[in-house]
């Protein structure tokens, strides 16, 4: 099997989709090999294509107080996308693009075997399970062996939107989630 390192490799010169025409720096995605908890959002935006890290821009700062508020830190956790390449303009990615690029974090998640997996926003809540719309309702995904509880949150962006309840789901999810950091196997 792939290191996260193989597989980041891989990401940085992937050409599967039209998205790798556009992007400065693929994102990958970074964080702890063994977390416990994995945090999926939508795509990288522009400073997250300018760095190659993901969610460093004004999501990322948002994020980053509702993870400090739960006393979680980046170190502790895998963060990545559902897609690694920047759409243009940040529009939403398409079917194909997500297909294309499923692969990779299915790898990351058979790598990383996380506990908890926090979909942030509907395009990672619609990786893990059909869904039309936004749900808060936690529910278990299959990878291998492995049963993932899954907890639904909103998109920092929108919550920099002035979505207060996207603010408030974002927070109350990372102090739910946070306890299982200590997990054991
Ligand atoms: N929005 C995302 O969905 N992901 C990022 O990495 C940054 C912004
Ligand atoms: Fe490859 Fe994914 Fe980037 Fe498309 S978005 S080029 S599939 S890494």
């Amino acid at each position: 099997m792939n290191s996260l390192e193989e597989l980041a490799k891989q990401i940085k010169s992937c050409t599967k989709c039209e998205l790798c025409k556009y992007r400065i720096n693929a994102v990958p995605g970074e964080g702890l090999e063994s977390a416990k908890i994995m945090l999926v959002g939508e795509a990288p935006g522009k400073t997250e294509d300018m760095t190659g890290k993901p969610f460093v821009g004004k999501a990322g700062e948002l994020l980053d107080e509702a993870l400090e508020e739960a006393s979680l830190s980046r170190e502790e956790l895998f963060i990545t996308n559902v897609v690694k390449c920047r759409p243009p303009g940040n529009r939403k990615p398409k079917a194909a693009e997500i297909e294309a690029c499923r692969n990779y974090l299915l790898q990351q998640i058979n790598i990383v075997r996380p506990k908890v997996i926090v979909t942030l926003g509907l395009t990672a809540l619609q990786f893990f399970k059909d869904a039309e719309r936004m749900q808060e309702l936690p529910f278990e995904y299959t990878s291998g062996n492995e049963r993932i509880t899954v907890y639904p949150t909103y998109h920092p962006a929108a919550a920099l939107r002035g979505n207060k309840i996207a603010r408030e789901s974002i927070y109350r999810t990372m102090k739910e989630i946070k306890n299982y950091k200590h997990s054991e196997y």
